[in-house]
């Protein structure tokens, strides 16, 4: 690492770097020097404002032969962290051993590191959930912490290591890191964070499961509790986890409207995807995915729009998103971009109305307005903070929002469990509710091919 960092006088140009980070609402371009490239500077003015990491696709391939199992070794060349370090003269050798160090203090503390996961074709539950033409189960749930969430973070955490060993970062102690939730977010932060030796600050609800919070604190994080307040709305944890941001914590969330760099480790889990189709040879007709604040569905996206994009992946599938009827904001949301859109799904005419919709994010976004409670409490976010990237995923791609009831969550994770044998909770199996809905409203055909994400474990 000494080598890279005496390459520090030689700051990259943003258009040098295989990739730029850019925000999604107003267009400003993050400087690559810039350590903590989370946030849009311009954030707080009543427009979305969301960092996206953007490749440039004429510097890059899709890595399709790595074999390697870890993803963020095997899909490394398409991190954001990757670029930065080889602009500033850090090796691939480097980068690769800084990732499987940190993997391997990972699975020191989890007793895992990251590996690919399952990606398995059930015909007995395809033809039982109206998947005619196949169906793929994305198996989260032996992931890092239990569940997909540790992806999103991992990919922050080798970020903060790579722009240390870079010596980007200013003298002075390290801030802590901050992160409101109370599942399986919290968990994989905890365990990533202390794989980091760095300090994480949680914001968790008064309703938080008490073996969710002994592990958070057995991980050695700073654990606050936070009330609703009577008379405010939006999430009090969320509420906290800005102030705490606003005092010099970064933030360590899958917020990507708060760190818009956690969509880029999530994406790993949509590369896999695409390697899996491609080594069977079959290509996905639908995905359905389970959206709480949207962090999961917009990398998901993002991932298989770049596989197109670097033309390894013949066509997008259509994404569907499933709500529960306990909080929808996102179909809330998406119902008003259709509503100026018409019936029209021209390219143009999508990219006009998505672009009206982030200028003016109260008219589409705001947070729900009772307290929601569904079995599948994992994604009953008052906000979807990456909406504006996920109602674009489902209109250009043809695909659309599902509300589901408890009934459809609770017979979908009796069905998946029973017949993949996989300890999947509500949340984690809430994208076959899902599937299972459109089949029945004849939104998915008889013979088309589809994926779910079975993204939790059951605790
Ligand atoms: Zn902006």
């Amino acid at each position: 690492m000494t080598a890279a960092a005496a390459h520090m006088g030689r700051l990259p140009q943003a258009n040098r770097l295989a990739s730029r980070l850019v925000c999604g609402g107003c267009g400003t371009v993050l400087a690559p020097a810039d350590p903590y490239p989370f946030r849009c500077p311009h954030a707080g003015d009543g427009r979305d404002h969301v960092v996206r990491r953007v490749l440039e696709p004429g510097m890059l391939s899709f890595p399709t032969d790595s074999g390697d199992p870890n993803p963020f070794v095997a899909y490394r060349s398409l991190f954001h962290s990757h670029h930065l370090a080889l602009a500033h003269g850090m090796s691939d050798d480097d980068y690769v051993s800084l990732v499987r160090a940190l993997d391997g203090r990972v699975a020191d503390v989890d007793g895992r590191g990251f590996r690919a996961t399952p990606a398995t074709e059930y015909p007995d539950l395809a033809r039982r959930s109206g998947a005619g033409g196949g169906l793929v189960v994305k198996d989260e749930t032996a992931n890092v912490s239990g569940s997909h969430k540790a992806r999103h973070l991992f990919g922050l955490l080798v970020h903060l290591e790579v722009v240390g060993a870079l010596g980007l970062i200013p003298p002075g102690p390290l801030p802590d890191l901050a992160i409101a939730s109370c599942g399986n977010a919290a968990l994989a932060a905890a365990v990533v964070a202390k794989a980091g030796g760095r300090r994480l600050q949680v914001f968790v609800p008064t309703d938080a499961d008490e073996g969710v919070v002994t592990a958070l604190a057995a991980h050695g994080a700073e654990i606050t509790v936070c009330a609703r307040q009577s008379g405010t709305s939006g999430d009090p944890t969320y509420l906290a986890l800005q102030e705490a941001i606003g005092r010099g914590a970064l933030p360590f969330t899958c917020q990507g409207n708060e760190n818009g760099l956690a969509i880029e480790g999530g994406e790993t889990l949509g590369y896999e995807l695409v390697a899996t189709l491609l080594g069977s040879g079959k290509s996905l007709d639908h995905l359905v995915i389970q959206v709480g604040g949207g962090a999961l569905a917009s990398a998901v996206a993002q991932a298989l729009e770049e596989a197109v994009g670097l033309e390894v992946l013949g066509h997008m599938p259509k994404i569907h998103t499933v709500q529960t009827e306990g909080a929808w904001p996102l179909k809330r949301a998406y119902d008003r971009v259709t509503r100026h859109l018409g019936q029209s799904r021209d390219k143009g005419a999508i990219k006009a109305a998505i672009g009206s919709a982030a200028r003016d994010r109260g008219d589409y976004m705001w947070p729900w307005e009772t307290t929601p409670h569904s079995i599948a409490h994992g994604i009953l976010d008052d906000e979807t903070y990456d909406w504006v990237a996920v109602v674009e995923a489902m209109l250009s791609s043809g695909g659309q929002p599902v509300v589901v009831s408890e009934e459809q969550l609770v017979e979908a994770n009796r069905l998946g469990a029973e017949v993949t044998g996989i300890k999947v909770d509500e949340t984690g199996s809430a994208g076959l509710a899902g599937l299972m809905a459109l089949a029945r409203a004849g939104v998915i055909g008889s013979d088309e091919r589809c994926a779910v994400l079975f993204t939790g474990v059951r605790r």
